[in-house]
C-alpha cells in the first residue's frame, strides 16, 4: 500500500481539497491485484445527506453517496459527467480515480439524530455504486446501515454489486423497524455484452442471485433492467431471456430503461461502440440525434415488451408476498418512465 497525505498545507493539497469539499485528502494505492491500478482519494467530508436538486423529477429528496467513482466501470455510466466536477477524469479516471468519504457513517448517524431531521426516505446508490468493490475495504455502509436502523429511518438501496450480501443482517434488522427497498440492476443477461460494456461488474447471473438470496432471506428485491441497450440488447429473445432469469430469481419487479448518453458518459460511449461494433455507429447517431435520450416511441416499445414479458412470468405485484414494512420501490424509487436521474446502476 503506498499513501500520500495531502494535508500538508501545499497550494496542491489545498486545491485538492477544496475541490472535494474536504478538510484533507489523503490518496492512496493497493498493491492487492483486485485494487492495482485504482486510486484511493480519502476525504473527511463535509456533509453526506445531500437534498436533490428542487428541479429533479425523482420521487426522493434526500441521497447518501459516500463514493464517487465506480471501479465497476460501465462504459455508458451517466455519472462520469459528475467526476468531471473534481476535475478528474471522466473516462478511465472515473473507472480507477476513487473518492471515498471515509467519514460518511458518522455524518448519517449525526444527521439522523438532528433535531432539525425529519425521518424523510433516504435513496442510495443514486450516483455511483455504494457495494463497487472498494466498499469490501471501507467498509462504510455496515456502519450507514446501522445508523438508519437504530433510527428506525425509510431507506432504498441500488446496487450492482454482491457484496450487498455480506450486509444481509443489517438490512433484515432495518426492515423490522423501517421500510426498506432494495433493487438490483441487470439490464441484459448477455455475458458477451456485459464482459465489454460493464467490464468491472459481477456478472449478470452473479447479480441474479444476490435477488434469490435476499428473496430467501425474506428481503424483496426489485429489478431495475438497465440499460436496455439499443441493437444490443434489445432483441425479442434477449428481452423474454432477461426477464424469465429475472422472474426466476423471485424479483418482486421488473423496470425496464433504455439507454441514455449524456454529455460524459456520450464520448465515452460512443468509442466504445466505434471499437467494439463500429457497424452501429451512425444508427446511433440517428437514434439519439435529439440528445441524450432514445426517441419517446423507441422507448414506450420497450417499456410495454417487458411489461407484457412481466406479466407473462407473473412478476409482481411490487409488494406481493413481501413481510411486513418491507417493500420494493421502483429502482431506488425510480418511476417506471421518463429518464431518470440514475447513472443507469
Ligand atoms: S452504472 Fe452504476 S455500477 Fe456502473 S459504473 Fe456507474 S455507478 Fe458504477
Amino acid at each position: 500500500m503506498r499513501w500520500e497525505n495531502l494535508a500538508t498545507g501545499s497550494e496542491h493539497s489545498r486545491a485538492d481539497a477544496a475541490l472535494f469539499g474536504a478538510e484533507a485528502v489523503t490518496t492512496r494505492t493497493f498493491d492487492t491485484p483486485e485494487f492495482r491500478g485504482i486510486t484511493f482519494h480519502e476525504i473527511r467530508a463535509r456533509s453526506i445527506v445531500n437534498r436533490v436538486p428542487g428541479a429533479s423529477r425523482m420521487p426522493f429528496e434526500w441521497t447518501v453517496n459516500p463514493y464517487r467513482g465506480c471501479t465497476h466501470a460501465c462504459v455508458y455510466c451517466f455519472a462520469r459527467k459528475s467526476h468531471g466536477y473534481l476535475d478528474l477524469d471522466t473516462g478511465l479516471g472515473f473507472d480507477s480515480q476513487i473518492v471515498v468519504k471515509v467519514n460518511a457513517p458518522e455524518l448519517v448517524r449525526r444527521r439522523l439524530a438532528s433535531d432539525r431531521w425529519q425521518g424523510e426516505h433516504i435513496a442510495m446508490g443514486t450516483n455511483v455504486d455504494c457495494y463497487q468493490r472498494a466498499e469490501g475495504r471501507y467498509r462504510l455502509m455496515p456502519g450507514i446501515l446501522a445508523a438508519l436502523r437504530d433510527h428506525a429511518n425509510p431507506f432504498s438501496l441500488l446496487t450492482k454489486g454482491t457484496l450487498i450480501l455480506r450486509d444481509l443482517e443489517l438490512l433484515r434488522q432495518a426492515a423490522e423497524v423501517t421500510d426498506v427497498g432494495v433493487s438490483v440492476s441487470v439490464g441484459f443477461t448477455d455475458e458477451r455484452l456485459w464482459r465489454t460494456v460493464e467490464p468491472g461488474t459481477p456478472a449478470p447471473e452473479r447479480r441474479l442471485e444476490v435477488v434469490r438470496t435476499l428473496a430467501a432471506h425474506g428481503i424483496g428485491c426489485g429489478v431495475l433492467m438497465a440499460p436496455v441497450i439499443p441493437f444490443l440488447s434489445d432483441g425479442p429473445d434477449q428481452l423474454r431471456a432477461t426477464v424469465r432469469a429475472v422472474a426466476a430469481a423471485g424479483a418482486t419487479s421488473v423496470t425496464p430503461l433504455v439507454l441514455h448518453l449524456r454529455p460524459g458518459a456520450r464520448e465515452w460511449f460512443m468509442s466504445w461502440l466505434e471499437r467494439h461494433h463500429p457497424y452501429l455507429v451512425r444508427r446511433y447517431e440517428r437514434l439519439y440525434a435529439e440528445g441524450a435520450y432514445a426517441p419517446k416511441w423507441y422507448q414506450r416499445r420497450i417499456t410495454r415488451q417487458v411489461h407484457d414479458l412481466a406479466r407473462e412470468y407473473r412478476i409482481g405485484p411490487a409488494d406481493g408476498g413481501m413481510p411486513r414494512r418491507v417493500r420494493t420501490p421502483g429502482p431506488a424509487g425510480v418511476p417506471v418512465s421518463g429518464p431518470a436521474q440514475l447513472s443507469l446502476l
